[in-house]
């Protein structure tokens, strides 16, 4: 069974971390935000164990740019998936890789890196003399930070013309964060709408009313497996210890980590991708979650509860992109 090995390619050999954040400063600039242009660049190995480098600006999927437009929000989200998203959703294995990212990161990000277990993140030190570091300062030295520690990913500041690195935040390569609520991966025989009515039946059952996500995916060989989550607060944390940060988050944030996020960040933890047709969620989806099943190249998803959601804000963007025949629901 091939899942997640827990062999860290971290610190990535043959990379020079310098040359693979320039990759993502020579891109930035081709953003089509007009404000806040930002790029990402990640890099480790896949699974035979090739070196491979991936560089993304934050972007408008292409049916939303092309159906919606750039102008307009899709429920409670900005319609762009975030640079460092993108680079995970299109990455063949995130399992202790890196990251070098223009700009401080935002607590979604966090969330989805510690998801998609990287270890070692690097921030171009021009990101934080921008206007967006100034605005999103304090989520990041407190809440994206937060759940770096917890998680158990290093930070770096880094100087290019100096070539130099300033720890923010350094973990030891031993640490292992604690999960009492992981992805569950299991394999399966065949990747079709019967497997995925039976897993989640037994996930139903063991989630209990909970929001809970299931999804279909397959390795590069062809293994199938099946992936479930439930809402859950960031990797690291735990619904016992750490009650007093998760009801104490910054602004608009939440250390929440809602499930459908979760799969698409842990797919290709595990070198999987998700097979289309196959995504289920026990209720609407949030609007990022939304936006994001759009970014990882999938046109449906499957619903037990079409009338729950975490807000009105959900069901406004399920109208928006069902109308604009970008996702179709489909009600179990
Ligand atoms: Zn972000």
């Amino acid at each position: 069974m091939e899942t997640k090995d827990n062999q860290s390619t971290h610190p990535p050999m043959n990379f020079s971390s310098f040359a693979e954040m320039q990759k993502a400063v020579d891109i930035v600039g081709t953003s089509r935000h007009p404000t806040n242009k930002i790029a990402a660049t990640i890099f480790g190995t896949d699974k035979d164990r090739r070196p491979y480098s991936i560089s993304k600006t934050n972007y408008w999927p292409k049916p939303i740019a092309e159906k919606i437009g750039t102008k307009t929000r899709i429920g409670n989200s900005s319609g762009t998936v975030h640079a460092e998203t993108a680079c995970i959703m299109a990455a063949p294995y995130t399992q202790g890789a890196s990251l070098c990212i223009t700009d401080p990161f935002c607590p979604n990000c966090a969330k989805n890196i510690a998801e998609a277990g990287i270890r070692t993140i690097y921030i171009d030190h021009k990101g934080f003399a921008k206007d967006f570091a100034e605005r999103r300062g304090a989520q990041f030295s407190s809440m994206s930070m937060q759940i770096c520690e917890k998680a158990g990913i290093s930070v770096f500041e880094m100087n290019r013309k100096e070539k130099q690195l300033r720890p923010i935040l350094e973990i030891p390569e031993t640490f292992t964060p604690r999960e009492d609520s992981p992805v569950e991966v299991e394999q399966f025989r065949t990747a079709d709408e019967n497997t995925f009515r039976i897993l989640i039946e037994e996930q139903a059952g063991h989630h209990k009313g909970r929001k809970f996500a299931v999804a279909i995916a397959k390795n590069r060989r062809g293994d199938v497996f099946g992936l479930s989550a439930r809402s859950h607060p960031a990797v690291g944390y735990t619904m016992q210890a750490d009650l007093d940060e998760i009801e104490n988050p910054e602004g608009k944030y939440s250390f929440m980590q809602e499930p459908v996020n979760r799969l698409l960040m842990h797919a290709p933890r595990c070198g999987l991708k998700i097979c289309g047709g196959l995504l289920f969620c026990s209720q609407v989806p949030t609007s990022r979650e939304q936006v994001n099943i759009v970014g990882a190249g999938l046109t449906s998803i499957t619903i037990r509860s079409m009338s729950k959601a975490r807000d009105d804000w959900a069901f406004n963007a399920m109208k928006q992109l069902s109308k604009a025949e970008i996702l179709t629901f489909y009600e179990l």
